[in-house]
């Protein structure tokens, strides 16, 4: 899909646009992930190359691992973007895309430290952790 996808923070402070391809669309159900959203982290990735930010100066970025650096906007705390640096990838979330969004989680990741709150009942595959590892069987809800 090579379309172009628009998104923005809460304040409109960040704003961005992508064009695809969308590589991977996926959830992650990690606790450093829960924690940053607040609520569920699904995202897009795509092209570093091929996204766009407007209100750059707004934009904060917190390493929140050797490998990862997470995006959010400084004036209203909107989570944006998730980024392995010098992977020439990044990924959006798609809580921040403007709807029709129109792109569908494929797949769940870390979902052995998922916290209870919310069940997966869409029937996409699930991973104890990364999609190299071991699947983990649905639950019937
Ligand atoms: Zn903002
Ligand atoms: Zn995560």
């Amino acid at each position: 899909m090579s379309r172009t996808v628009e998104g923005k923070c809460l304040c409109g402070a960040v704003s961005f646009t992508a064009k695809g391809p969308f590589e991977k669309t996926s959830a992650c159900h990690c606790s450093q992930c829960a924690r940053w959203t607040g609520g569920r982290y699904a995202s897009t990735t795509v092209e570093r190359a091929r996204l766009r930010i407007q209100g750059e100066a707004s934009l904060k970025w917190y390493a929140s691992s050797d490998h990862a650096r997470r995006g959010f906007c400084a004036c209203c705390g909107s989570s944006l973007f998730w980024e392995n640096p010098g992977s020439g990838k990044i990924d959006l979330l798609l809580g921040a895309l403007t709807p029709p969004v129109d792109l569908e989680v494929d797949y769940h990741i870390f979902v052995e430290g998922k916290t209870d709150y919310y069940r997966i009942c869409d029937g996409k595959p699930q991973y104890a952790e990364y999609t190299n590892g071991p699947q983990v069987e649905p639950s019937e809800d």
